[in-house]
């Protein structure tokens, strides 16, 4: 139905992003009380050193503008922590930009390098905001599937996602709703297949710090030759613990970040003023504390994988991040979407459908993501809750 007598308020591309699944999930977990296991965020604060200075900064004064491309104390932060994990080196001034969460800048490289009709791979499930940036650009996407449980990349249909058209691929890594942590092997394909078709690699790893077993992270930037052909992008929010802050940052050849910092201006120009000085001051703080997160969040997913998996779900191991997913078949359900919507009414949880970040919806149905990021008995008292929804067994109120 057009919102005016001169049809839709909204423009062509954006119609069919609705809200977001987690903005849904997050008001349906606070209208019934329900435990919210949807929206990826910690119940608890991350270090004290970072929430005080984020205090003094504020009490200090530092409350106006900061400048565009960052402070200098969280640019020079971003370059040392790139250079003590990873060995990467960056000119802090011209290859560091400090964006609105990594959000922002997703939106501000793809925005800058996409024309209209230039095409995006990405490997499906995607994170939401990709399909809602590349069609802001007016881009195209092309995806790839991950396929439920191990979700490998599938080399023929990767390769038959790129064309003359490609401009870009839209790397996740640790990945984002699956848990997945790429392997070196995997990366080396997509780099190749980048370079074949002279695309950019643009590589989120917020979730870089989250992962478990001892599995290696590797950044695409240090794989040989890519440092060149590739922008990194970060956050704070999930090493931190520190989501509703929205600090980020992007790396890479100068005039990638350059033209990322172009089209930034004009998206926020600036954010979180009096967080950037603290988010650099734990940027710098021991390993222990970044060990110490991932130790703990190893804990949790170990809680929720054996609480899914006793409530009669078959669950996908997550490898990193903070999400696990679980097929709900085996309890009944038919359509995750449905599923999750009928949750906290059935038992007190939200989770989040797969099926939202998918082109081929068919691929993850009954996919559901729980978010573990929460403290032990919440994750324990979610886990019983399910428990006794999968031994009572349940009616849809709607089946689709
Ligand atoms: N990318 C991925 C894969 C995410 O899961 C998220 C959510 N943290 C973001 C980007 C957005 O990060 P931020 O909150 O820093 O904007
Ligand atoms: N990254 C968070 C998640 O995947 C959500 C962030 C948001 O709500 N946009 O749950």
């Amino acid at each position: 139905m057009p919102d005016t007598v001169d049809g839709p308020l909204l423009i062509e591309r954006m119609r069919g992003f609705g809200t977001t699944i987690f903005a849904e999930m997050s008001a349906l977990a606070a209208s019934t009380g329900a435990i919210n296991l949807g929206q990826g965020f910690p119940d608890t604060d991350g270090p004290a050193e970072l929430l005080d200075a984020a205090v003094a900064a504020i009490r200090g004064g530092r409350n106006q503008y900061p400048p565009g491309p960052g402070v200098p104390e969280l640019l020079q932060a971003v370059a040392r922590h790139q250079k003590r994990f990873y060995g990467i080196e960056l000119d802090p001034a011209n290859q560091v930009l400090v964006t609105a969460g990594a959000t922002e800048g997703i939106a501000a490289v793809v925005l800058a390098l996409c024309e209209p009709g230039d095409e995006v791979v990405t490997f499906e499930p995607y994170y939401d905001s990709y399909a809602a940036t590349i069609a802001l650009a007016g881009a195209v996407r092309r995806t790839s599937v991950l396929r439920f449980p191990d979700f490998a990349v599938d080399e023929a249909s990767l390769r038959s996602a790129f064309s003359s058209r490609t401009r870009l691929v839209l790397l996740n890594s640790p990945h984002n709703p699956t848990g997945k942590v790429f392997t070196r092997a995997e990366l080396d394909l997509v780099c190749a297949l980048a370079r074949e078709h002279n695309a950019w690699v643009v590589t989120d790893e917020v979730y870089e710090h989250l992962v478990f077993d001892g599995v290696e992270h590797i950044p695409v930037a240090t794989l040989p030759g890519m440092a060149e052909h590739t922008i990194s992008i970060s956050s704070s929010g999930k090493t931190f613990s520190a989501t509703g802050w929205k600090v980020g940052w992007v790396t890479g050849p100068a005039r990638a970040v350059a033209a990322a910092r172009t089209v930034k201006q004009f998206l926020t120009y600036v954010a979180s003023g009096p967080f950037q000085p603290a988010v650099a001051l734990a940027l710098g703080l021991g390993d222990e504390v970044y060990a110490g997160l991932a130790r703990s969040l190893q804990g949790k997913r170990d809680l929720l994988c054996q609480g899914l998996s006793d409530a009669g779900l078959t669950v996908s191991r997550p490898a990193g991040t903070y999400f696990v997913v679980a097929d709900a078949a085996p309890l009944g359900a038919l359509d995750g979407l449905q599923f999750c919507r009928e949750l906290p009414r059935l038992c007190g949880v939200v989770g989040v459908p797969v099926s939202v970040f998918h082109d081929d919806v068919d691929a993850a149905r009954t996919l559901i993501r729980f978010a573990f990021c929460k403290r032990d008995e919440v994750l324990v008292e979610a886990a019983r809750r399910l428990r006794e929804l999968g031994t009572a067994g349940w009616t849809p109120t709607d089946r689709v």
